[in-house]
Formats: structure tokens, sequence, C-alpha cells
């Protein structure tokens, strides 16, 4: 069952869709790290992670 993570952040419309959390996880923290300048935790993206 895919991951999809959708951005929280003000503005942004990145999306990503992965086939597992680890992998969500790694792209979404290197999304918040260079477009956005912040350190997102696994737990606080893992909570976001929606099932599709
Ligand atoms: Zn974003």
């Amino acid at each position: 069952m895919p991951s999809q993570f959708e951005c929280f952040q003000d503005g942004c419309n990145f999306m990503v869709r992965a086939d597992s959390d680890e992998e969500v996880v790694h792209l979404v923290r290197e999304h918040a790290q260079f477009t956005h300048d912040i350190t997102l935790d696994a737990d606080t993206i893992e909570e976001e992670i929606e099932r599709v």
C-alpha cells in the first residue's frame, strides 16, 4: 500500500508518494531541508503520512 505525504507549509504544493514509509520520510526530509530550511523528525512525518 503506497504511502503519501503532502507538505503542510503555506503555499507549498509538494506531494510525494512511495511504496514505503521509509522512502517517504527520506524524500520529505530532503524537501523540508532544501525548500524550507527546516529539519523534520521522522515521527512528525510519519504522523502525516496517508495510506493511499
Ligand atoms: Zn514544502
